[in-house]
């Protein structure tokens, strides 16, 4: 998708920070973080949602999805964190490329607003 924002960064056509590049999956930090730690996952290939996911896509469930590369690099295995899909309007998706938000470094509220 040429006109996608997170395809972009994927092609590292426009600066992010970057946390982890490895195969299928990027993950950078949100520009407008909500929490200490705010990181997105994405797979490189466009998705638009998660509704988008099928079997053909599983290589990229692996370890990064799961966050567990995330939550070695910020020290939050014990203390936890949050994945956060966003899928459609009520869900208040605003970019649509797939992403796990991974949120941690504070206690975080349930229900979600
Ligand atoms: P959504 O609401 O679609 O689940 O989340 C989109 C997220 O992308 C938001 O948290 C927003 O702050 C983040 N975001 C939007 N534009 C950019 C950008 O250009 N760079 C980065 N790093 N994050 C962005
Ligand atoms: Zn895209």
């Amino acid at each position: 998708m040429s006109d996608c924002l997170f395809c972009k960064i994927a092609r590292k056509e426009i600066p992010a920070q970057i946390v982890f590049d490895e195969g299928d999956v990027l993950a950078f930090k949100d520009v407008r973080p909500q929490a200490p730690v705010h990181v997105l996952i994405i797979p490189k290939k466009h998705l638009a949602r998660v509704l988008d996911l099928s079997t053909e896509d599983a290589p990229v469930l692996g370890d990064s999805w799961g966050g567990n590369a995330l939550a070695d690099r910020f020290s939050v295995r014990e203390s936890g964190f949050r994945l956060v899909v966003n899928n459609g309007p009520d869900a208040g998706q605003a970019v649509a490329h797939l992403h796990f938000h991974f949120l941690a470094g504070r206690p975080l509220r349930w229900p979600p607003g």
